[in-house]
Formats: C-alpha cells, structure tokens, sequence
C-alpha cells in the first residue's frame, strides 16, 4: 500500500440495493442514493492505491447488537410479502412504500397489533416514505453493515485505520425504525462491535451533512459510547426534521455523552471545522480508546442533498483533526451524492488522515 493509503472493504454485493428511485410529497422521484455511488468510491480507491478487501460473512444475529430482531426479520421479508400479496401487479408499485404510520400519540396505551396487511406493516418501522425496499436491500444492507463489522475487527486485530465503503448507508437507522435511505446502522454495528472487543470507551464522530438520528437514538442512553455530530441545522428546514438539536445531550447513564452541533445552510468552511473541533474535543475528553468515524460527503460544496457548501480542503482538515485524536479509527461511509465528485471526496479525506499520521 502506498504510505497514504490503509485497508478499504468493499463488496461487490452493494449492488443488490437498487432503490428504485422515492417517493417524495407524494411524487415517485429519481433519487440521489444509487448504485452508481458504491462502483464510483471502489474505483477512486482502487485507483488511488488503497488495498480492497473482501468483508466476513456475519450471521443475521450479529444485527441484534444493536437493532431489535423484529425490524431486522421485517427487513428480511418485507419485499417476498410484498411481492405475494400483488403490489408490483396492483397498483403498479414494485417497490415496498409505506402508506400509513402508527404515530405514538395515536396507538399508545393501546396493545400494539402489527397489521396484517403488507402495505400497513410497511409504516411499522420506517420514518419516511423516501425508504423503499426493493428485491436486494436486505442483502445489500447487510452486506454493508459485514462491510463495517469486518473493519472493526481488522482494527481490533491492531489495524490503525480501516475504511469501511459501506453503501446503503446506516446513520439514520436506529435501533427499531429506518430512513433516510438507511436500513441497518453500519457505523453503530462497528461501535458496538470495538466495545464488545474489549474498548472500554469509543466516540462515534459524524460528519455527514444530516444528523445521524439513528446512531443518536442507539446510544441516547450510553455512556460507553459518545454520539457527536456536525450537521445542518434541523430547525433551519432540513431532515431529520425532528432530531438532532444542540439541546439533545443523552439521557440516564448517557447524559453528557451525546454532542450535537447544528451549522446554518451555507456555513462553508469556518464554523465546520470549529465544530469539528468541538466533537473532537469531546471524544478526548470521554478518554475514549477506539474512534468510528461516519464519513459523509454530502456536506460538499456543490452535492445535490445539502447546503453547507464545505470544500474538499475543509474535508482534509477535519480529517487531520481526526488523525490528531490518535486513536484506533473505523471509517464507515455514510451519505455522498455528487456522482462527478464523490470519489474525490472520499479518497481525499483518507489520504488527509493517513498523512496526518491517523495512528494511534
Ligand atoms: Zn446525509
């Protein structure tokens, strides 16, 4: 490998995931999550020199970690059921959507009662209707978190750094619901993955444009595991809509161990690595042993679903930042749309932390 580069898992098998597009206000739209992503970060790595490798195979055991089984056996046959029960036939939709959803303030206190038809479960654990599932996205999903768990391991086994080319993403996925193009938390299956390994303490540091609701929602309650996150602002108008306020800081035993540091639409660069520097800050004052790092590019200047206008040298300091905490680091990839820049971005940021003696 050369000096700039360390180990990259990527699997092939992203490309069972093929969304279909979303349906968006109602209207069926193109989409931004698509195959092409995953084909375009492998070439730029493969170019740049990182070594691929091939992930483990994980039983679908290995989810319950950190996501309840009901959801991850949900995911597995949602499509089959689907299929069965003449949806791509009438009406004409080929993809699993969700139609209704069973608000808390509208089924509480009451015994919940999963529906027997497919179109309503298909509300049951997902947050939106920009989600869908088609014939490959299980295998896909878990092909991507095989992805995460297997750099996990490698750093456990004294890797300094594993890049894990995870596609679909996973930060919006928490422990019993979906979205935003995310169905299984890659980067939380890696954290769970480096405690259960013996990490004492490990900072999860997210860098993509959203906030990462799903990580958030796993380790709300955990101090073993710090959640900090640099992302556009909710309350200026942007997904996840609900979550990922300054004000959300854990609760319980993790009081104090969730960071959240919202930046207003066309931030640019400043305000970005200062609070880079903050979630930082952070994880060293957690003394945290082992670093995951949700690698999101679409906070890039010019990516079709952000406005934070970063620029690619803003991407090589916060990776620097990163590679001066010195600590043991899983990178898992999370969001990233702009198809001519994306692979760019990527290997970029890497390179930045391995010159940076990204080593602990
Ligand atoms: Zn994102």
């Amino acid at each position: 490998m050369p000096p700039s580069t360390f180990p990259a898992v990527w699997t092939e098998r992203h490309r069972l995931h093929d969304p279909g597009g979303e349906v968006w206000v109602g209207v069926p739209i193109p989409g931004t999550e698509v195959v092409a992503r995953g084909d375009l970060i492998h070439q730029a790595l493969a170019a740049a020199g990182f070594e691929i490798v091939v992930p483990d195979v994980h039983p679908p055991s290995s989810l319950r970690r950190v996501h309840d089984q009901a959801m991850v056996d949900y995911l597995r046959t949602a499509y089959d059921d689907w299929v069965a029960a003449g949806y791509p036939q009438d009406p004409g939709q080929d993809r699993v959507v969700p139609y209704v959803f069973p608000l808390p303030q509208a089924v509480a206190d009451r015994p919940f009662r999963l529906p027997t038809a497919p179109s309503a479960r298909a509300g049951v654990y997902t947050t939106d209707t920009t989600t869908l599932i088609g014939p490959g996205t299980f295998a896909a999903a878990a092909a991507a978190a095989d992805c995460a768990l297997t750099a996990a391991r490698m750093v456990l086994g004294g890797a300094p750094a594993v890049y894990a080319a995870c596609r679909p993403p996973g930060h919006h996925a928490g422990r019993a619901f979906f979205g935003g193009s995310c169905y299984l938390n890659n980067a939380a299956l890696a954290a769970q993955a480096l405690r259960d390994g013996g990490v004492d303490r490990v900072a999860v540091i997210d860098l993509d444009a959203h906030h990462g609701n799903g990580t958030q929602d796993i380790f709300y309650d955990r101090a073993d595991v710090l959640y900090a996150s640099v992302h556009v602002d909710p309350g200026a108008g942007w997904f996840p809509h609900f979550v990922g306020y300054a004000d959300e800081v854990g609760r319980g035993p993790g009081e104090g161990a969730n960071h959240n540091r919202p930046v207003a639409p066309g931030c640019g660069d400043p305000p970005w690595l200062a609070a880079v520097a903050d979630l930082c800050a952070a994880a060293t004052a957690q003394r945290a042993g082992a670093l995951v790092v949700s690698l999101g590019v679409d906070g890039a200047a010019g990516d079709p679903e952000s406005p934070l206008g970063i620029s690619p040298d803003g991407f090589r300091r916060a990776a620097e930042s990163l590679a001066h905490l010195r600590l043991p680091t899983v990178f898992v990839q999370e969001g990233g749309y702009d198809l001519g820049r994306l692979g760019g971005l990527v290997v970029g940021t890497l390179e930045a932390f391995a010159a940076a003696g990204g080593r602990p």
